[in-house]
């Protein structure tokens, strides 16, 4: 099974508060965007391509190896993706979408989603339960229902799918349409999307304190 790796790395660092790309701020002396890229390769999936913010295209070329291929990133992941997946190819029986935002993925994940794809699962998403107890709440602060959390997952990347299937659901997304994951683009035309479990090492790098665990977790 020839996979494709796309990295989803075009997003802006404003929540970190960072004056740059969150896929370019450091982890350990090293950009987010590399450790993201190495996760991939180290759990087996080589071809890699990595949407970026158009106007900084120089600076993730020099911070990445020579062999992944960049695109210009869009407005939205989604967007971002789509342009991605377009340069992905015929060749590549299967992709997996992950977030820079996610550096320290460890290569059992990516194994994982690999087996289940491998194992002909359409579509394929890392997941965690939920821990804490889950709420509505209604605008004025107090809480409306208590959500039953034993059906609930959190939902990590990467996210693995059978490219033509991929493929054939973002032709038929509409143009402008903002989905969170890639999962969600697959369900909407119906196709069943399996989980596996995921890691709590694979946490999303948002605000400022998951950085410094991520920190922490390389320092370990
Ligand atoms: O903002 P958030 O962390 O949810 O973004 C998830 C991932 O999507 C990040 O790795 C970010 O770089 C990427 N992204 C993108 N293009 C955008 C917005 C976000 O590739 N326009």
């Amino acid at each position: 099974m020839h996979a494709v790796g796309i990295v989803a790395a075009a997003g802006s660092g404003l929540r970190l508060g960072a004056d740059q790309p969150k896929a370019l701020v450091p982890l350990a002396g090293r950009p987010l965007v590399g450790w993201a890229v190495e996760a991939l390769r180290a759990g087996g999936v080589a071809d890699l391509i990595v949407a970026v913010p158009p106007a900084e295209r120089a600076q993730f070329a020099a911070v990445l190896p020579r062999d992944v291929r960049l695109v210009d990133g869009g407005a939205t992941r989604t967007a971002s993706v789509r342009a991605a997946l377009a340069v992905a190819g015929d060749a590549a029986d299967a992709v997996l979408v992950h977030d820079a935002a996610r550096p320290l993925t460890p290569p059992e994940v990516v194994a994982r989603v690999l087996a289940a794809l491998a194992a002909g699962a359409p579509a394929v998403v890392p997941v965690l339960p939920v821990v804490d107890t889950t709420v509505v709440v209604g605008e004025d602060g107090v809480i409306t229902d208590t959500v039953p959390r034993q059906g609930l997952r959190r939902v990590q990347t990467p996210q693995g799918f059978d490219r033509a299937t991929l493929t054939a659901a973002y032709a038929e997304l509409a143009d402008g349409a903002e989905l969170t994951d890639d999962a969600a683009v697959v369900r909407a035309c119906g196709v069943p999307v399996s989980t596996v479990p995921g890691d709590e090492r694979s946490g999303k790098v948002t605000v400022a304190h998951d950085l410094l665990l991520a920190e922490l977790q390389v320092r370990k």
